[in-house]
C-alpha cells in the first residue's frame, strides 16, 4: 500500500500555508458552519489552526462549547490506565520505557498482579480500564495482553477494557477481539515521516507504515472501535492535527466508521528521556485551540484527556469538548499497589484521587459517567455512529450515566461528594424529557439503592 496517498505531506503543508492568509470574516463563517455539527473541511480546519487573535479564539471556544453540549450534554466518561509492563525493545526518544533507559526498574506483571492492580483501580470506583504496555515480543506479547484482559473480566467488576498497545498482525488483533476489548487505541505520535524516523530510531516501532496501517488490520480483524492521536510536541501541532483529521476521514471513508476517539497526549518529562527539551512546544492556549478544532471538525468523535495535564487546564478543556478523562492515574506497572518513581513512563500533572477529581467535575456542572453499556449492548462502530449522529444516543447515555454515577456515590464516594452528587442526580433527572424513560430511570435508581448493580 502506498501510504503517502493516505498522508500526503505536500498537501498538508500547502493548505496550512494558504490558510495563513485567512480573513476575520472567513474564520467567523467557518465557526458558524461548525455549529451545524456536520464537521468542517480540511481547508477550513487549517484556517482555524492558524488563528492567533484572542477575539477569534474566543469565538472558536464558544462554538466548541456549544457543540460539546449539543452532542454530549454535560456527561464526562471516567477511566484509569493500567500498565501491565514497562519492558520495551523500542527506543522512542521521549519515553521513560525506552530500551536505552538502563536505570528504569523493569517489570512485567504476573496475571495475579494484574488482577490486584485492577482491583485497586476498581476500589477507587472505576469500571473502565485502559490497558497499556511496552513492546517486547518475549515479555509482553499478545498472549500476555489477552491473559491480562481475560483475568480482569473474570475476577473484577471492571466492565470495559480498552487497550493501547503496539501494532499487531490481523491474527493477533483477532485474539484481542476474541478477548472482548472495547477500544483499540494507537497513537501515530507524529504523521511527519522525517520526524517520526528521528524519534523512533530502533526496533519495530521505527516502521512508520506498519504503525499507520495498524487500525486497518484491527478493523479487518473485527475491531470497529478505534482510537487515534498524536503525541503533541514532537512536531508542528498544526501539521499533526490536520494529519489526524485526514487519517480519521480516510478510515471513515474506507470502513464507513471513523475512529471512536481522538486522544490529545502532550509530551511530558520522562525519566532519562533522550529529549532534553520539547522539540515543538505546545502552549496551553494551543492545546485549547486543538481541542476546539477537533470538536468542530469531528463533532461525534470522543476526545480523551489524561492526567498529563494539570487540574486547572483539565477543567477548561472539559468545557471545550473533552468527553473522557482519566483520574487517579499511575504510569508504572504495579503503581496502584506501590509507588515506584523509577518505573514510570512519564510524570503526571494531576495527582488528585478519583473522589477529588469527581468533586471538582460536579462543581463545574459535569455529570461523571462510569457507563460501559454501549459496548456491552453491541452499540459500537457504525451502529454507535448512526445513533450518535441522530442524537438518539442521549436516550441511552443520560440515564446510564446517572445510574452508574449513583453506584459510585453509594459504593465509593466521600460524604461531601455523595451529597453534591445526589443533588446533581436530581437535576439531571429533570433533563430526561421522555416520561417513560424518566420513570424507568427513577425505578432503577431505587433498585440500586436496595443493592442491585449494573442495570442498563
Ligand atoms: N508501547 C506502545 C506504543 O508505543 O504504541 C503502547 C503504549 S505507550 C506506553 C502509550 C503512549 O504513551 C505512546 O503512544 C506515547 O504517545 C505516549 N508517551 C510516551 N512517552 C510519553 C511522554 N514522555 N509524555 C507523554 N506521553 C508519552
Ligand atoms: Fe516503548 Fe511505547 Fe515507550 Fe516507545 S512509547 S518506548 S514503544 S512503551
Amino acid at each position: 500500500m502506498d501510504t503517502t496517498k493516505i498522508i500526503n505531506e505536500n498537501y498538508i503543508e500547502e493548505i496550512l500555508k494558504s490558510a495563513k492568509n485567512y480573513t476575520k470574516e472567513e474564520v467567523i463563517d467557518i465557526i458558524e458552519k461548525s455549529k451545524d455539527c456536520f464537521g468542517i473541511t480540511f481547508e477550513e480546519a487549517a484556517v482555524l489552526l492558524q488563528v492567533k487573535e484572542d477575539e477569534l479564539l474566543d469565538k472558536m471556544f464558544e462554538a466548541a462549547r456549544f457543540i460539546k453540549n449539543k452532542i454530549y450534554g454535560n456527561r464526562i466518561v471516567v477511566f484509569a490506565p493500567l500498565y501491565t509492563s514497562n519492558e520495551c525493545t523500542n527506543n522512542c526518544l521521549y519515553c521513560g520505557f525506552r530500551a536505552a533507559n538502563k536505570e528504569l526498574h523493569r517489570r512485567t506483571l504476573s496475571v495475579e498482579e494484574v488482577i490486584n492492580e485492577a482491583r485497586a483501580i476498581q476500589n477507587q470506583g472505576h469500571k473502565r480500564i485502559l490497558l497499556v504496555c511496552g513492546e517486547d515480543e518475549k515479555k509482553t506479547n499478545i498472549n500476555h495482553i489477552v491473559q491480562s484482559v481475560e483475568a480482569i473480566y473474570d475476577n473484577c467488576d471492571i466492565r470495559r477494557i480498552n487497550v493501547n498497545a503496539a501494532p499487531m498482525t490481523v491474527e493477533d488483533f483477532k485474539k484481542l477481539k476474541a478477548a472482548q476489548i472495547g477500544t483499540y487505541q494507537i497513537f501515530q505520535e507524529t504523521y511527519h515521516r522525517e520526524t517520526y524516523k528521528k524519534m523512533h530510531p530502533l526496533g519495530l516501532k521505527s516502521d512508520y507504515d506498519w504503525r499507520l496501517t495498524a487500525l486497518e488490520r484491527a478493523f479487518e480483524a473485527g475491531i470497529d472501535d478505534l482510537g487515534i492521536g498524536v503525541l503533541l510536541g514532537l512536531y508542528d501541532y498544526k501539521f499533526d492535527v490536520l494529519a489526524t483529521l485526514i487519517h480519521s476521514d480516510y478510515l471513515d471513508n474506507k470502513y464507513n466508521v471513523g475512529p471512536h476517539t481522538i486522544s490529545i497526549p502532550r509530551l511530558r518529562p520522562a525519566h532519562n528521556s533522550a529529549l532534553k527539551e520539547v522539540p515543538y512546544p505546545v502552549s496551553d492556549m494551543d492545546l485549547k485551540k486543538i481541542v476546539a478544532v477537533y470538536r468542530m471538525a469531528v463533532p461525534y468523535t470522543g476526545i480523551i484527556l489524561s492526567t498529563r495535564e494539570n487540574k486547572d487546564l483539565r477543567d477548561e478543556l472539559l468545557e471545550l469538548g473533552v468527553s473522557q478523562i482519566s483520574a487517579g492515574s499511575k504510569t508504572n506497572p504495579g503503581g496502584y499497589e506501590e509507588e515506584d518513581c523509577e518505573a514510570t513512563q512519564f510524570e503526571t500533572s494531576d495527582e488528585r484521587d478519583v473522589d477529588q477529581v469527581l468533586s471538582a467535575v460536579i462543581k463545574q456542572g459535569h455529570l461523571p459517567s462510569f457507563c460501559t453499556a454501549c459496548y456491552r449492548a453491541k452499540r459500537t462502530g457504525e451502529a454507535f455512529m448512526e445513533l450518535a449522529k441522530d442524537a438518539h444516543i442521549h436516550e441511552f447515555c443520560q440515564p446510564n450515566a446517572i445510574l452508574t454515577f449513583k453506584e459510585y456515590l453509594l459504593d465509593y464516594a466521600s460524604k461531601e461528594t455523595r451529597e453534591a452528587g445526589e443533588k446533581m442526580i436530581e437535576r439531571e433527572l429533570e433533563k430526561i424529557l421522555d416520561g417513560k424513560v424518566k420513570v424507568e430511570t427513577i425505578k432503577r435508581l431505587e433498585r440500586i439503592e436496595k443493592g442491585e448493580r449494573d442495570l442498563y
